[in-house]
């Protein structure tokens, strides 16, 4: 099998290479940690991407194409030679959740990445951020790198109490918990939001927010229409669709 593929853009380069499954635990009740190995190679390439940036992975199929879907890095750990990514585990409907699902150690995996220098979110003093099972973890990545002289307000929603992570930050951090066992049924994100007051002193706020479809519809109009939010400061991002395959 090809193993490592890459491209010189101008400015940011484009790797491509097959992982090997290392180990799989679930984190929590719905949330799979597939942890894969980095080999000598691959850290070299590594070495300018950030834990928390976006990937593609191809999952293999009994044809021949691959089917493709977004997740995040969770943690690049080049010390260790590990790749992390969470998986929700929404059941065998979709393929990178069944993936997930049935991988064991040994087990191949392309993902795709790109070198990322930027910080995952821009300079502000106050940041609201939230988001559903499928953004935590970029919202981890998100908390463990902001530094200590901000606050931010963060709000998840996860299937249930078993569900919660511990956010670790430099930062001020204040998290709630929403809890929705049925995510595809619809979510409280977006009322939750909604009813939040920014802090009286903040000087620049930053918002964030990745989840499912509806909810992110509904908060980016909030945002622009209602609030007239400056657009450069905020990232609002459908993650999913419910009843809807990713689509490639
Ligand atoms: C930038 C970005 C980063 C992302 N990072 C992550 C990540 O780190 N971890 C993660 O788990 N997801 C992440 N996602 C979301 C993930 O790509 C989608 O959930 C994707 O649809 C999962 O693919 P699948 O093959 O399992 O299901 P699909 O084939 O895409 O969908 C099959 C069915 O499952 C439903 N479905 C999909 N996701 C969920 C869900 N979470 N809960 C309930 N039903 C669902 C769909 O509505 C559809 O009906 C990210 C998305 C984006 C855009």
């Amino acid at each position: 099998m090809e193993n490592i593929l890459t491209t010189q853009a101008k400015e940011t380069k484009k790797i491509r290479s097959v992982f090997t499954v290392k180990k799989k635990q679930f984190i929590t009740p719905h949330l799979i940690r597939v942890v894969f190995h980095i080999d000598e190679n691959q850290a070299e390439l590594l070495a300018n991407v950030k834990s928390g940036s976006n990937n593609k992975i191809f999952i293999p199929t009994e044809e021949k194409s691959t089917i493709i879907r977004t997740y995040t890095n969770r943690k690049i750990d080049l010390e260790k030679r590990e790749l992390s990514i969470d998986f929700v585990a929404h059941g065998d409907n979709g393929p990178a959740s069944a993936w997930a699902l049935k991988t064991n150690p040994g087990d191949l995996l392309e993902i795709g990445m790109k070198e990322s220098t930027k910080p995952l979110v821009p300079t502000a003093d106050f940041y609201l951020i939230a988001g559903d099972a499928t953004a935590l973890p970029v919202i981890c990545a998100i908390t463990e790198q902001l530094p200590s002289y901000v606050s931010a307000k963060i709000v998840l929603e996860v299937a249930g109490k078993e569900d919660e992570l511990l956010l670790r930050s430099a930062a001020d951090i204040a998290v709630e918990w929403l809890y929705n066992p049925h995510p595809e049924q619809g979510s409280r994100l977006a009322e939750k939001i909604k009813s939040i007051d920014f802090p009286p002193g903040m000087l620049k706020g930053y918002v964030y927010i990745a989840a499912e479809y509806t909810t992110v519809h509904e908060l980016r109009n909030y945002f622009k229409t209602t609030l007239e939010w400056d657009p450069h400061g905020m990232y609002i991002c459908s993650y999913w669709k419910a009843g809807q395959a990713e689509s490639q």
